[in-house]
Order: C-alpha cells, then structure tokens, then sequence
C-alpha cells in the first residue's frame, strides 16, 4: 500500500505525491540513535538526501559516517528515531520486493551451483520458471560468469562471488538498489573492472541505486551525484553532481575532472575535520 503524502500541515498535497512520485528514495531530517550497553550512540543527525527515478547516487564518508546505518534504514532492515524515509513512494518500513540489497560479503550458499545461488531470490518468492532460469543465466553472462553456470562459489575468486551476487540481485529486476561496499574487500583493479561492468547495467538498465562506499575515486566514477557525509554524528556536509560523461569507461578514472572532483570531496572532509579540530566539538 503506497504510504499517503502530507504536507506538513498534515495534508495531502499534489505537488509532494508527484515529486515524491519521481524519487526513488527520499531521507528527510533522518536522524538515529543505537541504545548500546555503554549508552546511546549517535549514528545520523538529521540528514536529508533523495535518488531520483533511475539516478545512481552514492553516499561517502570515513567510517563511523553512519552510511550503512542509513543504507540498512532504507532496506527497512533497522528501525530509526525521526525523519521520513521513502522507498519508490513508500515508507522504508514497509518492506517491499521491488528493492534489490547488496552487501560486502558473497554470501553465497556453498552446496548450489552459481546458477542455482542467482535463483534463490526466485525461489523465495516462488517465481522459478523456465523464464527465469533463462534471464539468470543471461545476467551470468552479463555480469561476466559465462560458462560459469555449474561451477560452485569455492571454485570462483571473491571478485567472481561477487559478479555472481549482481547477477542474484539482479534476478528479480527490482528498481531500486541498495549497495553497502559490494567490492570494498577486492583488490582495486578487480574493483575498478567491476565498477565499469555495474556502471554498463545501471546505464542499460536504468535501475535507481543509492550505493554506500568510503571510496570517494569510486563515488564520483559511479555516481550521478555524491551525498558527502561527516561522522560523530553523521550528518549531509554536501551534495556533488558528478556531471561525468556516460558510459563510465576506465578512460574516465583517468580524467582532470574526475580528478578535481575527488579533490573537492576530499577538501570538503578535511577542511571540515580540521574545523572540528580547533573548535573541539
Ligand atoms: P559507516 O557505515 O559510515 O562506517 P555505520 O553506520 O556502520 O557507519 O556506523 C555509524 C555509527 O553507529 C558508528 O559510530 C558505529 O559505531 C555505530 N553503530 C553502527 N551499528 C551499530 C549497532 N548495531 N549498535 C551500536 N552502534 C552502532
């Protein structure tokens, strides 16, 4: 059931339904708190972002920034204090099957074959087919397994296990990712190699992507648009259009402009941690 859009006097308004309409995901004045045995721990404050419809928007910041707080509030897997968030027009809260997550580890299931792992999520949702086993075995190939199809997780390298996670995500064609640092834990060559295959789906597919990474080279290759993001607590320090050609090749990591952009980013945080620093707060 799409969640009813007010104002804040409370009322619908036509305006916000079709603005919130073309989001894929909106945080507004997000804030939250873990209760921790040594206390409350301030992860988010106040922060306030949106992906719009088919938009790749990635979120960076040093650890502790609280991106994969927001990230797992989005997929509606935590709970938080205040703020709004809407995921393709509903509340995160409501659990909904059109979002595809990705996190750092595989997770693959050792005792299936690849393609059986990339039709788990068909299986759950008790939509195996012989049209699914097809479009699971073109994402294979998409995603740069081919012939890979009968081989198990053991025999694949961890940048493999992780194609084959895209091609599981992908499975079910949701419109909206989610990502938490899917290739943090590869070598960076393999990363960069597997940041141009998701650059090529995201621009085939048009799928929307709010992805999390403290990589700030492979936020502005990514993304549309950077979120920059302070921690202790965390909070938006900035918004960066990236405005990069498209198709992301590796020619682009290569750019002056993507160049001055990482700087910029990096500026940002610096010059605010140094702030920080004088004014100890
Ligand atoms: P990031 O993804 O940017 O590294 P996190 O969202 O993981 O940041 O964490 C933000 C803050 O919240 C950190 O201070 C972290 O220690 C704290 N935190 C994260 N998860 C929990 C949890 N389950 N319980 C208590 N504190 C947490």
């Amino acid at each position: 059931m799409p969640t009813k859009v007010t104002n804040s006097s409370g009322q619908s308004s036509g305006t916000e339904a079709a603005a919130a309409g073309a989001l894929a995901v909106s945080v507004k004045d997000l804030s939250k708190t873990y209760n921790t045995r040594r206390g409350p721990v301030e992860a988010v404050r106040r922060s306030s972002f949106d992906v719009r419809r088919g938009e790749f928007v990635a979120l960076v910041g040093p650890s502790g920034c609280g991106k994969s707080t927001i990230l797992k509030i989005a997929a509606g897997l935590i709970p938080f204090n205040e703020g709004t968030v809407m995921v393709g027009g509903e509340d995160a809260r409501s659990g909904r099957r059109d979002v595809g997550i990705m996190f750092q580890a595989p997770v693959l299931l050792p005792w299936r074959t690849v393609l059986d792992n990339v039709l788990l999520p068909m299986e759950i949702f008790g939509l195996t087919s012989s049209e699914a086993k097809d479009r699971a075995h073109e994402l294979l190939n998409t995603v740069g397994l081919r012939g890979f199809d009968d081989k198990y997780p053991w025999e694949l390298s961890g940048g493999m296990q992780q194609r084959a996670s895209l091609a599981r995500v992908l499975v079910y064609e949701p419109g909206i990712l989610l990502m938490d640092e899917p290739f943090s834990a590869l070598d960076e060559f393999t990363r960069e190699h597997l940041n141009v295959e998701l650059a090529k789906i995201h621009e085939t597919y048009g799928r929307s992507v709010l992805y999390v990474t403290h990589n700030i080279q492979e936020a502005v290759f990514l993304a549309d648009r950077v979120v920059v993001m302070k921690p202790h607590p965390g909070e938006v320090l900035d918004v960066v259009d990236t405005n990069l050609p498209r198709p992301r090749s590796l020619d682009v990591l290569l750019e002056e402009e993507t160049t001055r952009l990482v700087t910029g980013i990096r500026r940002k945080l610096y010059t605010h941690e140094l702030k920080r620093g004088r004014h100890g707060d």
